[in-house]
């Protein structure tokens, strides 16, 4: 989408889900001193009270219709499963200006979502993706620095009006981040590939390894190449389901392929092929030290 990114600015600026990426949005606006105004929403008081404490957001509201009232910008920020009951709780409370963007992890299901609630206002919604996180929850393990320098992926629909989306891509800017344009579909079949498989596997490595006999003697001399490759095994059960789930066709497609990969190592260490492993781990390093420095 061809759109000049003017400086952002918000009166209002509502966040629902005031959690690691909601509230480190919020922290990230709020150092750039962008936003007038942050207003809250989620389901627990307690949760919202401690945003306000820590000076994530000015106040909040339990109510998302009425969270939404007067805001300029609407950013929602619950996990994937939560969007379809915030999204239709907020139409009615939508301003006339109002943009609206999503963080969520998967596009597909989001925006077939909007597309069956938001009606005529589907034009001002830009979905978008932060590629930025921790294995950590809550507004507690909110940063400001989360998205400095990291990528923000959006996904504009045809319908997206190209105000909103120059709105939206220079928020993210003032949060720090690069902000880059993808289709809905082949966002989803990325990151299955390079974020969704590797929690998937994560998880069940460590579930395995627990399931051995010798897990007390594994898990006390685990070092670090086990701590890197499974930090990401401590994030948050039901985000993780969610986005499982709802990326289910390109989360399954990979799988699909990794699955037939590992089942060619096994082969080749059970027939002793010295030459087919060493083929495999040479390729991996090459591939990796090229793409990841
Ligand atoms: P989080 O820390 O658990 O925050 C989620 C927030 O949503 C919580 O503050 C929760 O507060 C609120 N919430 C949950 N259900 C709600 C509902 N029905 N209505 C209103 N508020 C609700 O999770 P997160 O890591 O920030 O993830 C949020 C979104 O960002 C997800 O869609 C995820 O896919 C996406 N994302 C995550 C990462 C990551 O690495 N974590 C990276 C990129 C994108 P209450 O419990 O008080 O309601």
């Amino acid at each position: 989408m061809t759109t000049t990114t003017a400086a952002f600015s918000s009166k209002r600026l509502t966040i629902v889900g005031v959690g690691l990426i909601g509230g480190s949005l919020a922290r990230a606006l709020r150092r750039a001193n962008q936003c007038d105004e942050i207003v809250g929403c989620g389901r627990d008081e307690a949760h919202l009270q401690k945003a306000v404490e820590l000076g994530v957001i000015d106040r909040y509201e339990m109510d998302v219709a009425t969270a939404v009232t007067g805001a300029d910008m609407v950013v929602v920020a619950v996990p994937l499963r939560a969007m379809v009951s915030v999204l239709r709780g907020m139409v009615a409370g939508l301003s006339p200006d109002a943009v609206i963007t999503d963080v969520g992890s998967a596009k597909g299901c989001v925006v077939e979502e909007a597309r069956a609630i938001l009606g005529s206002r589907l034009c001002d919604f830009v979905p978008g993706h932060p590629i930025a996180g921790t294995e950590q929850s809550g507004v507690e393990a909110s940063f400001a620095e989360l998205f400095d320098n990291r990528g923000v992926i959006l996904t504009p629909l045809e319908e997206t009006d190209p105000e909103k989306y120059a709105r939206v891509r220079a928020m993210w800017e003032a949060a720090g981040a690069n902000v880059t344009e993808m289709a809905v579909l082949h966002h989803d079949e990325v990151l299955a590939a390079t974020s969704h498989l590797p929690h998937l596997l994560a998880f069940s490595l460590v579930n395995t390894l627990a399931s051995l006999d010798e897990r007390k003697e594994i898990f006390d001399f685990a070092a670090g190449g086990f701590r890197d490759f499974t930090r990401i095994a401590s994030s948050d059960p039901v985000m993780w389901r969610d986005i499982c789930l709802e990326n289910r066709d390109a989360v399954l497609e990979v799988l699909q392929h990794f699955n037939a990969d590992l089942r060619q190592l096994e082969d080749a260490v059970r027939d002793n092929d010295g030459e087919a492993v060493v083929n495999v781990f040479t390729r991996a390093k090459e591939t990796r030290d090229r793409f990841c420095g």
